[in-house]
């Protein structure tokens, strides 16, 4: 699957969805205690399997009175010699805390996509909640559920990655209530049980956010 990943970021980029070294995606298969995620400032045309960061993610049992809570760390992992000289992407907090519980899919594999598609980023520029966007075009939630936008956060920042699993109601088992969120002045993130999957929510909502601005009635 992670030629799979190449191949979705060569096409992120055709779309215009990213610039060369932006977008950052992870898989995890649910049986392992580590996932992959795409190298920081690499570009995105040519990415490679062997560039992938592997990362394990530690648990570890926090006491406490009549609770049991883990708590969570990642770490570098080897895995090849091309990839051993690169580093993580910098949204990794946002991966890490998408990928360290499955919650829905935890009897299969989560994949994460970040990338900046034209349209929703304008559409929430243009002050659109993507999430109501479902009111007017149905066809969409048969699919795709959307959460509410995230306000201005930082890009890399551990509130990018907080602001996100609040609004796509992240809980400590994993579960999430949808499949994309829009991160306004910024772009978008998508979870599926594959690379494909995840990138049809955020081509479906991209479309819709086309017509909307097209219509010039939002
Ligand atoms: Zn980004």
């Amino acid at each position: 699957m992670l030629e799979t990943i190449c191949d979705i970021m060569v096409d992120a980029y055709k779309r215009n969805w990213i610039t060369s070294r932006d977008g950052n995606v992870s898989i995890r298969h649910h049986d392992r205690d580590h996932f992959y995620i795409t190298p920081s400032g690499v570009r995105k045309q040519t990415l490679q399997p062997d560039q992938f960061k592997k990362i394990k993610i530690n648990r570890s049992i926090a006491s406490g009175w009549g609770t049991v809570d883990f708590l969570y760390a990642w770490e570098e992992m080897p895995y090849s010699d091309i990839s051993s000289a690169l580093k993580p992407s910098g949204e990794i907090p946002l991966h890490f805390g998408l990928q360290k519980e499955m919650g829905q899919h935890k009897d299969d594999v989560r994949v994460v996509v970040h990338v900046h598609p034209t349209y929703c980023v304008a559409a929430m520029h243009a002050g659109i909640d993507l999430s109501t966007i479902v009111d007017s075009f149905p066809e969409l939630s048969r699919y795709t559920k959307v959460a509410p936008n995230v306000g201005d956060v930082p890009p890399i920042s551990q509130e990018l990655a907080d602001q996100c699993f609040k609004k796509l109601q992240l809980d400590k088992d994993g579960n999430i209530a949808y499949d994309i969120v829009g991160i306004k002045g910024h772009g978008v993130v998508a979870i599926d049980t594959s690379p494909w999957r995840a990138y049809e929510h955020i081509e479906r909502l991209e479309h819709i956010c086309k017509i909307v601005l097209a219509s010039g009635n939002y």
